[in-house]
């Protein structure tokens, strides 16, 4: 009997298994591999004018697989394998960069992501940063984001990613407490996290971003409250916050499903709300600003995140790797998402696509507009002068409805989104989709 026949119904509000958050549109089933000729085809072109180009690296590996991860990552790959892997995503830019959509131009960001970056050799990173740097020219890129693990970090592996031209090191800390961090299945305990802070501090990276989870197994409200005061105390240029998730290929969901639960051992959504309120007001009172539903910074003025602002007005991206998500021309693309079809695709010279999507003018539209509905507010001038015709007409219906449920304002200019809209911005979302995008599961 399955899971979902032997149990009571989940109790409104709580944490079931399933994707929450929002990161593209429109959604991924909705992208096949019969739309990948797609992709030659905008390479083949010339980029739009001013269009940023941003290069995207993923590195699958990871120290321990945490039970909450979704990710494509590997705990088990030798050092002869990573080489070829990372070999081979240097071949990968070197096919992109022989197109006339991508030859010639130069990166405006990058981002190292995972996965775990930071789980790279000192050497290893050279080798991976040099041959990308050799195809595509980051001496002009306006910032370079790295993912660290806190506990693969040494002074001397910080000094290396400095060195590569890392300007914004972002240190996923997701929680102080060990407990937590040990039955979540983090890798790093939180002695790590105070020494590779401090490394990066002393070697004066632009920018330093933590991240926290809000609601992972076994949190509490006390012990939440002290979190939000150590990331504080640490001072960072800006603490990013996500609400616990359980998506379904995760070890959590498999626990459930092996016990029959539909509900999941993390707090319910209105605790993950509140707390994540509690941490935007205490931050708010110390100085920082909120920045967009999951982000607070110190120094608005400073304190920039390029990929996600560029990504989010429609940027060029090649994402390097296995899995990995791109953007170009208007046609986005995920690569093959197992390791030895990523692989074999590029030794046979091909580019590793597994699927694509070329959206219509309407849904570009849409992509944006939810997208920057993330920052908290949406400016209509912006969408007008880019997409043609009236967002404020366009969007009016929803707009009205959530109005009504005290989810956002809208004025003569724009759109901003109440503190509880923000909040539960992932989940309002889809009142501007396509019908036919409404109801189908987001992966
Ligand atoms: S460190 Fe990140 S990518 Fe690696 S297993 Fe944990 S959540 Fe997944």
């Amino acid at each position: 009997m399955s899971a979902q026949s032997s149990s009571a119904p989940a109790p409104k509000d709580a944490t079931a298994a399933g994707n929450y958050f929002v990161s593209n549109y429109p959604p991924y089933s909705v992208w096949k591999p019969e739309f990948t000729a797609d992709v030659r085809k905008a390479l083949e072109r010339l980029p739009a004018p001013g269009t940023p180009l941003g290069i995207y690296v993923h590195v699958p590996f990871c120290r321990k697989r945490c039970h909450f991860c979704y990710f494509k990552v590997y705990t088990d790959k030798t050092s002869t394998e990573i080489k070829s892997y990372l070999d081979e995503t240097v071949h990968e830019m070197e096919q992109y960069a022989r197109m006339p959509f991508i030859g010639g131009r130069k990166a405006n960001f990058v981002y190292f992501g995972g996965g775990t970056p930071s789980y790279l050799s000192s050497e290893q990173l050279f080798e991976l940063s040099d041959g990308l740097k050799r195809l595509v020219s980051w001496d002009e890129a306006e910032e370079i984001t790295f993912e660290c693990e806190p506990g693969t970090l040494t002074e001397h592996k910080l000094r290396g990613i400095k060195k590569i031209g890392v300007t914004r090191l972002s240190l996923g800390i997701e929680n102080f407490d060990d407990h937590i961090l040990e039955v979540n299945g983090r890798a790093h305990r939180s002695k790590e996290v105070q020494r590779a802070y401090d490394f990066a501090r002393g070697l004066g990276f632009e920018q330093v971003n933590i991240d926290l989870i809000a609601g992972m197994v076994d949190e509490t409200e006390e012990n939440w409250k002290r979190c939000v005061e150590k990331a504080i105390e640490l001072e960072p240029d800006s603490i990013t916050i996500y609400q616990m998730e359980i998506p379904f290929n995760t070890t959590i969901y498999k626990e459930m499903k092996a016990q029959g639960k539909l509900t999941a051992p993390v707090a319910d959504w209105d605790t993950k709300r509140e707390w994540v309120r509690y941490a935007f007001e205490t931050l708010e009172a110390r100085g920082y600003a909120v920045a967009s539903a999951y982000t607070a910074v110190r120094d608005p003025k400073r304190t920039k995140f390029i990929y996600r602002d560029r990504l989010w007005q429609g940027a060029d991206l090649v994402g390097l790797g296995v899995a990995s998500f791109s953007h170009v021309g208007g046609t986005h693309f995920q690569n093959e998402t197992d390791w030895e079809s990523y692989l074999a695709r590029l030794n046979a010279g091909e580019l590793p696509t597994k699927r694509a999507l070329t959206p219509t003018a309407e849904e570009r539209l849409i992509r944006e507009w939810i997208l920057q509905l993330k920052l908290g507010r949406v400016q209509f001038t912006y969408f007008d002068r880019k997409f043609g015709g009236n967002a404020r007409e366009r969007f009016a219906e929803p707009l009205r409805r959530l109005e009504e449920q005290g989810l956002l304002k809208v004025s003569g200019e724009g759109v901003v989104l109440t503190r509880d809209g923000l909040l539960r911005v992932d989940g309002l979302l889809p009142n501007f989709y396509l019908p036919q995008h409404r109801d189908i599961r987001y992966v």
